[in-house]
């Protein structure tokens, strides 16, 4: 047994976590029967439409949305894909499902039919709920007979498709019907997709327990991590698919009487028209997002100073980069968060802190409270005390209960203490800040979205003029990380760096292309077969692709 000598904990003092209560009962505490929550307060604002959704109007709604979809057929425990932009309809969509005790998987709306249908597969969706302009990627599923609902066109311009149930309709239901079933804080309530430490993209399994956990965490205590208060407007522009916009954003949001505003995509001139219109205070973000703020000429032409806190996450971020986005905003405090699909959030920053301590630019927070944090040896798999580098791994009723259906992915990444090992490289210092310095998995993140090399490898080895491949990553100004693949052609062919890129381009969606074609004679390998990423790595960075 390697020795384990140094773990670390927050600053803050463990809380008392009503995790025993399900999600919807636990983010609407305060907003149902005599809570101290106000439910005439704005909960949603949909910057497409202009719509504003009270805390009431959102439960009403979604309630509503869970009687139908029970009278539809859908049970405890059955899988609802969600293939939507953000909207207050996946609010409404991911919180009738839990009503129910169902499951929510998340999705990509861009992905290619190929990608939508391994993951409705894989997860045995009984309904896909999307919009009309992707239902066409959908055909064999309605042929299957999974029910496919739609939200209807704002503007009601475009007329449902054949067979499609309209998502207005849903909400017409009687919200006293609402069924009560018997929810166990270990039932799953929803499942996003990662590719974890290794392979092909799995099911996460996220449980009520996990949810309510995680969000506790961060906005509960006389001092919560996240100080989020019923005064905040939360922009929200990242991806509702993602758990870092759903969990850390919007249900953390609802838990706190805050408002969030949400965008359906990032357009750097719209988002500052937004902040400055709707007085935004929170601005939750990625690297690429702060970068477009520093590089624009633009943002003098907006007032700003309405923003309080700047939150990055999902990669890692560059230390001038924070510093340099700050001038930008007068008046607001920047730090990061850390975190995983698998492991939901790991560390914030406590400058976010209602009574906040200092912190250090670069620093991607501190552990969560009530959970555990430790940094290995990657070798020997001994704790490592402060200022050493090595695995992260973190430990708490945050985290996932497993990948679905694949108990060996789950044991190699969650050992039998509890410790789910992050497959990235960092250290704590001597503030108890963390900075994450290299990441030990394949994972690629392009833009902060995941992209799985194994996949990759899968699609570029069915071509029939491909040997071997391996797809690694290589560094990129804009996007952090862009994918690339080392092709083994087979004998005789006359296969271009076109062919291969086009090839991939059409199967998958667009952060997911391959971006640069090496083609070699071999790809390096373990004896276990383990294709040796690093080895591929190092010739990146010294220029020897074509060997
Ligand atoms: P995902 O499951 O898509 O959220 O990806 C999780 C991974 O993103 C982590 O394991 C890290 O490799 C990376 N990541 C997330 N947040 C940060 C951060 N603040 N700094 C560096 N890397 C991060």
């Amino acid at each position: 047994e390697p020795r384990q000598d140094f773990i670390f904990r927050s600053k803050l003092p463990d809380i008392f976590i009503p995790n025993h209560l399900p999600l919807t009962d636990y983010v609407f505490q305060r907003f149902s029967g005599n809570g101290d929550g106000d439910s005439t307060a704005t909960c949603l604002i949909d910057s497409a439409t202009g719509r504003i959704f009270t805390y009431a109007d959102v439960q009403i709604n979604s309630q509503r949305v869970a009687v139908s979809i029970h009278r539809l057929g859908i049970r405890q425990r059955d899988t609802v894909m969600l293939l939507l932009p953000n909207s207050p309809e996946f609010a409404f969509s991911f919180l009738a499902v839990a009503y129910l005790g169902a499951v929510t998987t998340t999705a990509n709306p861009l992905y290619t039919q190929a990608e939508i249908a391994r993951q409705a597969n894989a997860s045995n969706a009984k309904m896909i709920i999307t919009k009309q302009c992707y239902v066409d990627k959908l055909i064999n599923f309605q042929n299957d007979g999974v029910l496919i609902v739609c939200v209807d066109d704002e503007n009601g311009t475009v007329a449902l498709a054949d067979g499609c149930v309209s998502f207005t309709e849903l909400t017409q239901a009687d919200e006293t019907e609402l069924p009560k079933p018997e929810i166990s804080p270990d039932d799953t309530v929803a499942i996003p997709y990662s590719s974890g430490t290794t392979g092909l993209p799995k099911g996460v399994m996220i449980t009520h327990k996990s949810l309510v956990t995680s969000i506790a965490q961060k906005v509960e205590g006389e001092n919560p991590n996240l100080n989020f208060t019923g005064d905040d407007v939360i922009i929200c522009f990242l991806p509702m698919f993602h758990t870092y916009a759903f969990n850390a954003l919007i249900l953390s949001a609802m838990r706190t009487g805050a408002a969030v505003l949400i965008v359906p995509r990032f357009e750097l001139n719209l988002v500052m028209e937004l902040i400055q219109r709707y007085k935004v205070t929170v601005v939750p973000v990625a690297p690429p997002v702060v970068l477009a703020f520093v590089k624009s000429q633009e943002t003098e032409r907006y007032d700003l100073s309405s923003v309080r806190m700047m939150i990055s996450g999902a990669a890692t971020l560059r230390k001038e980069l924070e510093e340099a986005v700050l001038l930008k905003f007068p008046n607001a405090i920047f730090g990061q968060g850390y975190g995983m699909t698998e492991s939901a959030t790991v560390a914030k920053s406590l400058s976010f802190a209602k009574n906040p301590f200092k912190t250090k630019s670069g620093a991607c927070g501190t552990v969560i409270r009530n959970a555990d944090m430790k940094v290995v040896d990657t070798i020997t798999g001994v704790s490592l005390p402060r200022n050493k580098a090595g695995e992260i791994c973190i430990r708490g009723d945050q985290l996932m209960k497993g990948y679905l259906n694949d108990p060996e992915a789950t044991a190699t990444t969650i050992d039998k203490d509890g410790w789910l090992h992050t497959g990235d490289i960092g250290y704590v210092d001597d503030d108890d800040e963390i900075f994450i310095v290299d990441r030990l998995k394949e994972l690629i993140k392009f833009k902060g979205y995941q992209v799985a090399p194994a996949e990759l490898e899968a699609l570029l080895i069915s071509h029939p003029c491909i040997e071997d491949a391996a797809v690694v990553a290589m560094k990129d100004e804009v996007a952090g990380e862009v994918p690339v693949a080392f092709v083994v052609s087979s004998e005789g062919s006359q296969l271009t760096e076109d062919d291969v890129t086009s090839y991939i381009c059409k199967q998958v969606v667009h952060y997911k292309r391959v971006k640069m074609v090496f083609f070699t004679d071999s790809i390096p390998k373990a004896p276990s077969g383990k294709i040796l990423r690093k080895d591929l790595r190092a010739r990146l960075a010294n220029g020897l692709m074509n060997l």
